[in-house]
C-alpha cells in the first residue's frame, strides 16, 4: 500500500495530467490532502508559466516594433547601424571585406504626386521586397529614412559589392510596382562604399559609421547627379578627383 502511496504521489509531481485518486487511496485522509494541495500548487505554477510566456511574447513583439520601420518591415536606422557596428568589427577581425549601399528611389517626390501616397508607400515595400529577395543570407537591408534604405553586405570587396548594388538596380527596374490602377516601373540610385582593414585602424565606432555612411551618400549624390538609376562607388569619385 505504501509503494501505492507513494507512487501517486510522484505522479502528482510530475505526471500531466495529473492522476486522479482511485478510490482505494481515496480512503486515506491524509493523502487526500496532500493531493489536494498539490493539485493547487501545480494550478498556481501553471497560471505563473503562462504569465511568464506571455511577458516574453510581449517583449519580442515590444523588441521588433523598437528595432523595425512598421512600414515595410526592413530594420530601422538605429537597429542597422547598431548590427552594421557588430558586423564590420567581425569582419574585420577576419579580414574580411564588407561595405555599405545607400540606396535613394529616383523621382519619388514625382511618384508620390503622381499616383498619390499610398501608392508610394506600396513602392518602398515593394523595393524592400525587390532587394530582399536578392540578397544575401548575411546581408540586410535597413530604411534609413524616407525613401533613402542602407544596405550592409559582408564578405565582399568593392567589385563584388558594385556587383550586388547592380543587381539590385536591375531587379527593381525589371519588376513593376503593382498598383490597383496597373503597374508601374520605379528605379533608384545606389552609392557603394567598400571597408579595408586600412579604414578600421581608428576603431569602428559612431564616427566611423557616419564616415563611411557620408562616403556612400557622396556616390549616391554622384548616381543621381549622372543620370539616376546607377551604381557609383566612392573610390570612382576619389579616382576622378585625382585626374
Ligand atoms: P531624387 O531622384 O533626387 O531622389 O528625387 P526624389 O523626388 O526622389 O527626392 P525628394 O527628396 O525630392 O523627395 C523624396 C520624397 O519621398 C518626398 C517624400 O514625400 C517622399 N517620402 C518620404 N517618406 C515617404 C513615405 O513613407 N511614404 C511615401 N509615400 N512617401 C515618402
Ligand atoms: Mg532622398
Ligand atoms: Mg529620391
Amino acid at each position: 500500500m505504501l509503494d501505492k502511496v507513494l507512487m501517486h504521489i510522484l505522479k502528482l509531481l510530475k505526471d500531466d495530467p495529473p492522476p486522479k485518486l482511485d478510490k482505494e487511496l481515496a480512503l486515506i485522509p491524509k493523502l487526500c490532502t496532500i493531493h489536494n494541495e498539490l493539485i493547487t500548487i501545480r494550478k498556481i505554477l501553471s497560471s505563473m508559466r503562462y504569465k511568464e510566456q506571455i511577458l516574453q511574447e510581449r517583449e519580442t513583439h515590444l523588441q521588433y516594433l523598437a528595432n523595425h520601420d512598421p512600414l515595410t518591415g526592413a530594420i530601422n536606422r538605429r537597429a542597422f547601424m547598431e548590427r552594421a557596428c557588430i558586423e564590420i568589427e567581425k569582419n574585420v577581425q577576419n579580414h574580411v571585406p564588407c561595405g555599405v549601399v545607400m540606396i535613394d528611389i529616383d523621382f519619388f517626390k514625382k511618384f508620390n504626386d503622381t499616383y498619390g501616397h499610398i501608392a508610394g508607400d506600396k513602392a518602398l515595400c515593394h523595393l524592400v521586397q525587390v532587394i530582399s529577395a536578392s540578397m544575401r543570407k548575411n546581408d540586410f537591408l535597413g530604411r534609413y529614412g524616407g525613401e533613402e534604405f542602407l544596405f550592409f553586405f559582408c564578405n565582399a570587396d568593392k567589385k563584388t559589392g558594385i556587383a550586388i548594388a547592380e543587381r539590385f538596380r536591375k531587379a527593381l527596374e525589371t519588376s513593376p510596382v503593382q498598383l490597383e490602377t496597373g503597374s508601374i516601373f520605379i528605379t533608384a540610385s545606389f552609392g557603394v562604399a567598400a571597408i579595408g582593414d586600412k579604414d578600421t585602424e581608428n576603431g569602428i565606432n559612431e564616427e566611423f559609421m557616419e564616415k563611411f555612411i557620408d562616403r556612400a551618400d557622396q556616390a549616391l549624390y554622384q548616381a543621381k547627379n549622372s543620370g539616376r538609376n546607377k551604381v557609383v562607388s566612392f573610390d570612382e569619385i576619389e579616382a576622378a578627383k585625382i585626374k
